[in-house]
């Protein structure tokens, strides 16, 4: 009970019509890297709006390290790093004023600022760039920036809204390393995004939310248990016939076969040799195999067969 760090219980949030938030509870441990996954539009941002008391809601109830979240818990608030989803920093003030600016809204000791405002410059590698203005970084240190801007008053519960969003890979891999560091260094992170594989890498409870529901949650083994899809096996063959695909449909543990442009996937829930008797089958048929592969589900899967649509658009 003394580590539960977020507990919210029953949350309603409307927007007019739209419910934007629907009866919503989560539990988060101290300690924990917690994944709020879910597509655009699932209520991940107001989550974290009312979580932090910056949006008023509807019903329920929210605590932070054991008290209700109110929007004049101060005392509470100095232990949060929040990293919004839309970056917030002042365009007239340098990389270290930022840092400095926010840093100096919780420590005022001036000597200790300095230092915590270093040590943030250093965890998101900006040290090149302390003198630059926003508007002259790119869209990956601009994030960067965010973050130190966060995270530099060490914080003990660090909450991140899609900080990965439109960052290239180089950013996106520090982002994510710099997550697990902060965690390693004590902090109890939140984190949301709508990356499944991002959510996978580093976090260690995960709750899959749509259309302001959470209808999944646990880690990801436990998530990718739920579902039936267990091995998804892929197989490059020419001109496979539709008997033999249907011989392929019908075999044991098969739940859905298709053939597209010379790749045939399969996908198999459980059972031995699912491989095994699918090559059976093209090799009875004299047909020419090229790679093959087998690979575990994804949350991608597990959110498909909760809620019948893909988490995100192919083309994200
Ligand atoms: P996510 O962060 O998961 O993309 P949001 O929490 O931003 O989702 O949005 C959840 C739902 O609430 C969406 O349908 C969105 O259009 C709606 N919404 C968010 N903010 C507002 C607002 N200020 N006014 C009206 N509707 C909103
Ligand atoms: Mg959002």
């Amino acid at each position: 009970m003394a580590d539960t760090v977020v507990k919210i219980t029953e949350l309603v949030k409307r927007y007019k019509d739209l419910i934007a938030l629907d009866h919503l509870s989560l539990e988060i441990e101290k300690g924990e890297i917690f994944g709020l996954l879910g597509p655009n539009g699932s209520g991940k941002t107001t989550t974290i709006n009312c979580l932090l008391a910056l949006l008023s809601f509807d019903k329920g109830r929210v605590e932070i390290f054991g008290k209700e979240m109110t929007p004049t818990s101060y005392d509470i608030k100095r232990e949060i790093g929040i990293i919004m989803q839309n970056v917030a920093v002042f365009d007239e003030l340098t990389v270290y004023d930022n840092i400095d600016y926010f840093c100096g809204l919780y420590i005022s000791d001036k000597e200790k600022r300095r230092q915590y405002v270093e040590e943030a410059i250093r965890f998101v590698g900006l040290e090149d760039f302390t003198k630059f203005y926003p508007k002259k970084l790119s869209g990956g240190l601009l994030r960067r920036l965010n973050i130190a801007c966060g995270i530099a008053h060490k914080p003990k519960l660090i909450i991140l809204d899609e900080p990965t969003v439109a960052v290239d890979p180089q950013s996106r891999n520090k982002i994510l390393e710099g997550i697990e560091q902060l965690n390693r260094d004590g902090a109890t992170i939140i984190y949301t995004s709508h990356y499944m594989e991002e959510v996978e890498q580093i976090c260690t409870r995960i709750a899959i939310m749509d259309k302001g529901r959470k209808v999944a949650e646990g880690t990801k083994e436990e998530l990718k248990k739920m579902i039936k899809n267990t091995e998804t096996i892929t197989v490059e063959v020419r001109e496979m016939g539709d008997g033999v695909l249907a011989q392929i449909s019908e075999l044991p543990h098969v739940y859905l076969a298709e053939y597209n442009d010379d790749i045939l996937k399969v996908a198999c829930s459980g059972g031995k040799h699912n491989l095994i008797r699918i090559l059976g089958v093209l090799q009875d048929h004299n047909l020419h195999i090229g790679r093959v592969y087998s690979e575990l589900p994804t949350l991608n899967d597990v959110f498909l067969e909760i809620t019948g649509k893909a988490l995100r658009d192919k083309e994200d």
